[in-house]
């Protein structure tokens, strides 16, 4: 199969209006004639549901929470990026495009990227439009901050809730929606496969959490808006409840995965604790434009912060990056951390920590000011540590956030199955190797309001109106498996908690596939992953029964999807002979310890098709071509 991205003609600029006066139109009177099902509630698909719905279609909504508010983006605080140039520091829609493409060290696709900057002015005006209380300048002029990889102040932010607003956006959307009967809400329903009649997308198989039963659901086009991977490395920033489920079965039945060894870690989080921890916390990013980044200059220091002596403290970032600072992206942040610990300065009782510290800035600005902007995260970081960030400087070590991979999804954000899309952290998205932060809620509202309700229309108005029901075929045989499925996991009966094979797997992935790979750790870790999914499938030890609500039957069956998905990205990461964004490979890299591209060979998305249980996985390139930036090496220095 060629992959064709199905990028429009013409200049940069003018794409994505040439390509929105190309699409096919779907008469009003015919759109409540199509159905829509979108698994997900989070900012990406609440977003496309209300639009869709508005629009006129009918939809579908599919959660597994128990309410939609609850879906994943809620936990987002630092901001959302849009080139409003509210600052007139000069910014502008090409700079957002060009720090984008540059954060995700050119692995990223021109097209939809210049689109989703173009796209970002429109989404704080319609959120504003919504009510979201987004922070304000004393004269009432939206607020805005800095974050990682960009020289311009472009991140709108309410507080250090800048997820959970957005979403009682979105949700008040919905719920509108709701109220008319356009949007069907199903919560606390899990999708377990995706349903393909004439190799079109027709419709999903579910499981409902609370009783267990399991059925089908029929449309003319399927969304998946299920959110990012991040836990298949046990620990992670990420809610517990996020998953792969729904993109793995879709990779399963014919969707292709998109670089899926791309994976953000993120500099700033509080540092893991112990052998028992199941959760990882995220210190905002935000919190890098006044907290300065540094460890002890000597090797095993265990003064107490305040009594190293400026001359004795090596604020690495700023030393390292002046033009940046500490706001250099995230992996650069992350992997100078890393450095500065695995030369034994780390601090804490683990040395796996370095110091985010606020006294110049609470000396600078005060105290009070200091609270107004991060008071909830220093709660947080207080209620969790012990320890007060106002007197003593937060110990912060990078953790898994973000997956940039993702199913793989063409300018229209459709999938390789034909009516099936992805959109949000689902799809491998527009943010290459690495992804800046405050892009990702800017992304997935971009593909959710402004990108999906053109392009699922352009579909629809192509095929033929009527329905296909659950009682074909193709659904009764979804479902059986499904059933059959769910049955084996329960029959096994073994000796070990899905538990204890989740973090298992997380400790290969971080210790070989993490912060830093290389060839053989990877291969070890391939060999290590193919032994774990044989033992899981002979040992793993559910309890109770389908027909109640069994946390174990969830969790086994995202487990042993995270298990196949993990080899997947173990495979992505060997076949990657080079090191760029989030992923470094320790045999390529520049004298200074930075990544180190190859252009000539890997400019391309990895895309992988499912061959069968038991054979490799199969590599498609869609080469990438950039017209628009010339390739170099990423520096922030
Ligand atoms: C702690 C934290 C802070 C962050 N802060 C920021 C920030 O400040 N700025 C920024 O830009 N980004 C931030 N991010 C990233 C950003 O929050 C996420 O990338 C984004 O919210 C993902 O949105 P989504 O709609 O794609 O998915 P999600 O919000 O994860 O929603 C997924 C939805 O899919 C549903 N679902 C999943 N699987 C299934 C299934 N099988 N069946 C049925 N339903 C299913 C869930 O129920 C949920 O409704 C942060 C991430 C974390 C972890």
């Amino acid at each position: 199969m060629i992959l064709d991205a199905k990028i429009p003609d013409g200049p940069l600029a003018e794409k994505w209006d040439n390509h929105r006066f190309n699409v096919k139109l779907v008469n009003p009177a015919n759109k409540r004639k199509y159905e829509i099902i979108i698994v997900g509630s989070g900012l990406a698909g609440a977003s496309a549901a209300a639009t869709l719905a508005e629009l006129g279609y009918n939809v579908k909504v599919f959660c597994f929470q128990d309410s939609a508010r609850r879906a994943h983006s809620i936990a987002a605080q630092g901001g959302i990026n849009a080139a409003k140039n509210y600052q007139n520091d000069g910014d502008s829609v090409h700079r957002l495009f060009y720090d984008t493409i540059k954060g995700g060290d050119y692995r990223s696709r021109e097209a939809n990227v210049y689109r989703l900057a173009q796209v970002s002015v429109n989404i704080i005006d319609q959120c504003v439009a919504q009510g979201v209380p987004f922070a304000r300048e004393y004269g009432g002029l939206l607020a805005n901050r800095s974050f990682g990889g960009a020289q311009v102040s472009r991140t709108f932010y309410a507080r250090g809730q800048t997820g959970q607003q957005l979403l009682l956006g979105a949700y008040s959307a919905l719920n509108r929606q709701i109220a008319y009967g356009k949007v069907q809400l199903f919560p606390r329903t899990e999708m377990l496969d995706v349903v393909l009649v004439d190799g079109k997308a027709r419709g999903i198989v579910t499981r409902h959490l609370v009783t267990g039963h399991i059925e089908s659901h029929s449309a003319h086009a399927v969304v998946l808006a299920t959110g990012g991977y991040g836990n298949v490395f046990y620990l992670s920033t990420n809610a517990m409840g996020s998953n792969t489920t729904a993109i793995w079965r879709a990779y399963k039945k014919g969707a292709f995965f998109g670089n899926p060894c791309f994976t953000q870690i993120h500099p700033t989080c509080i540092p893991v604790s112990g052998e028992y921890q199941s959760k990882l916390t995220l210190m905002s990013e935000s919190l890098r434009n006044d907290g300065r980044v540094w460890v002890p200059k000597a090797k095993g220091d265990k003064r107490a912060p305040q009594e190293i002596p400026e001359a004795e403290r090596d604020y690495f970032l700023e030393r390292k990056y002046p033009s940046f600072g500490n706001l250099v992206p995230r992996d650069v942040a992350s992997r100078n951390a890393k450095q500065a610990c695995d030369e034994g300065r780390g601090v804490g009782t683990t040395g796996l920590a370095v110091y985010l510290d606020f006294a110049d800035a609470i000396k600078r600005d005060g105290l009070n000011r200091v609270s107004e902007k991060y008071g909830n995260l220093f709660e947080m970081y207080e209620k969790i540590t012990g320890e007060n960030p106002y007197e003593s400087p937060m110990r912060i070590y990078p953790a898994v956030h973000y997956t940039m991979g993702g199913l793989w999804v063409d300018y229209n954000l459709m999938t390789t199955i034909p009516g099936l899309y992805a959109a949000g952290e689902a799809n491998f998205s527009d943010h290459g190797a690495n992804r800046l932060g405050a892009s990702a809620l800017m992304q997935g509202l971009a593909d959710g309001y402004f990108v999906l309700p053109y392009t699922i229309g352009d579909y629809l108005a192509q095929m033929p109106t009527a329905k296909v029901t659950t009682d074909h075929p193709a659904f009764k045989e979804a479902e059986t498996n499904v059933r059959a499925t769910v049955q084996k996991m329960l029959s096994i009966n073994g000796t070990k908690t899905v538990d204890e094979f989740h973090k298992e797997l997380g400790h290969i992935m971080w210790n070989y596939c993490g912060m830093s790979r290389n060839a053989e750790g990877l291969t070890y870790a391939k060999g290590k992953i193919q032994e774990l999914k044989k033992e899981f499938w002979s040992n793993v030890k559910l309890i109770g029964v389908n027909e109640e609500m069994n946390q174990t039957i969830e969790k086994a069956g995202r487990v042993a999807d995270f298990i196949e998905l993990g080899e997947l990205m173990v495979t992505d990461a060997l076949n990657r002979n080079e090191s760029c964004g989030g992923h470094f490979r320790e045999e390529y890299q520049t004298p200074e310890n930075e990544a180190l591209r190859d252009d000539a060979n890997f400019a391309y998305v990895a895309a992988w098709e499912f061959t069968g249980p038991n054979s490799e996985a199969a590599l498609h390139k869609e080469e990438l071509t950039f017209e628009n930036v010339k390739l170099t090496q990423r520096s922030y220095k």
